[in-house]
């Protein structure tokens, strides 16, 4: 679907800054959290879950709409802007009964089609911006579609939020943030804006700064990062909530990178590095196309002699040795496994079709 998107802040800036508690839990912490945050002066919205998903029942799920004044007053106290998680059509009317700027859709909605279409359906006629959180498994589609239901409504202020995905077997972080995806729905639509929510991914403190970092170093468009005023006593999310004032920590250990540059001495040694790098893909895909030519004479070799075509053995000593051979340049065991595993299904695909022709 052909998509424009808007900026979701009225006056555009290079980066969206969002912090604020995961839940609003009293008056009180949240006019603290949005005081402090505000006197940073660098924060443009304010975050705070009023209803909040929760994996089991019987945690804390939010105060529901006796919060929604208190961020009322945050914007008429402080300035800030206010953001809150909507999940169903009468979250959204609530919502903008009080006035909440922005709106964003959680990660367990985007995964139901059934909830992000009835969010919308509230949505229709509405001019307000939506950032729509990354699905919890790793799908793009699910994503883009979650977005498009949202267009589809009339929102043209859409922004994605990138809070990784839910997977077994990454101890590092809560979940895993598979940049890859991020990458590729900006590729898809450079106009969208992406917010890397560092909390979520991490999970934990001690690592927000370098994934904020990896988020700016990939040409993101801003963060959204949980304050408390009292991070280990918050009633959601402990573990990872930092203070206003260690936010304001984070925030200038950032470094804000340039999209691009004037600088004359840059863009030649870019371009030439560049230029190269495109020399390089070429060669690397005339290689493949050799390698594939000579993979399926192979395979008219094995059909003639009647010769299974997995040849297990062949395979693992090509794998052992490119291993050995990579690392000798500096190449990953991961990476070289990855790419011949890519390269060998492909072979094996051209080995069966003509396994199969009459
Ligand atoms: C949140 O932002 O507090 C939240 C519930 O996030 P997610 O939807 O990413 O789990
Ligand atoms: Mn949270």
């Amino acid at each position: 679907m052909e998509m424009t998107f808007k900026s979701i802040l009225d006056t555009p800036k290079s980066h969206i800054i969002i912090a604020g508690p995961c839940a609003a839990e009293s008056e009180e912490q949240v006019l603290k959290t949005a005081r402090d945050l505000a006197a940073l002066g660098n924060v443009d919205l304010f975050r705070a879950g009023i209803w909040k998903p929760r994996t089991r029942p019987n945690s804390f799920e939010g105060v529901g709409i006796i919060g929604l004044p208190w961020l009322k007053k945050v914007k008429e106290e402080t300035g800030l802007k206010t953001t809150t998680e909507v999940a169903k059509r009468d979250h959204v009317f609530e919502a903008l009964k009080y006035g909440i700027d922005v709106l964003w859709l959680g990660a367990r909605t985007t995964v139901n089609p059934f909830s992000v279409q009835e969010v919308a359906d509230a949505l229709q006629g509405v001019d307000i911006p939506v950032m729509i959180k990354n699905p919890i498994n790793t799908d793009l589609s699910l994503w883009i579609g979650a977005i498009e239901r949202v267009y589809k409504a009339g929102i043209t202020r859409v922004a994605a939020i990138h809070r990784g995905f839910s997977v077994h077997g990454d101890n590092k972080y809560r979940n895993t943030p598979r940049w890859q995806i991020p990458i590729e729905l900006k590729r898809l639509f450079p106009d969208l804006q992406i917010i890397c929510d560092n909390s979520h991914i991490c999970g934990r403190r001690d690592t927000l700064l370098e994934v904020a970092q990896n988020a700016m170093d990939l040409d993101f468009d801003g963060i959204m990062t949980e304050t408390h005023p009292d991070p280990d006593n918050a009633w959601s999310d402990a573990k990872q909530q930092i203070t206003p004032l260690q936010f304001g920590d984070l925030y200038n250990s950032l470094q804000f990178r340039k999209r691009t540059t004037d600088d004359a001495a840059y863009k030649d040694s870019i371009d030439h590095l560049r230029h190269e790098i495109d020399e390089i893909d070429e060669e690397l895909l005339n290689l493949l196309g050799r390698r594939m030519n000579l993979a399926q004479e192979i395979g008219r070799f094995k059909k003639m002699n009647n010769i299974a075509i997995l040849q297990s053995s062949r395979w693992n000593e090509i794998l052992e040795k490119s291993v050995k051979k990579g690392s000798a340049v500096g190449l990953s065991a991961e990476f070289v496994e990855s790419v011949l595993k890519s390269i060998h299904e492909e072979s094996i695909g051209h080995q069966e079709r003509i396994m199969r022709q009459g």
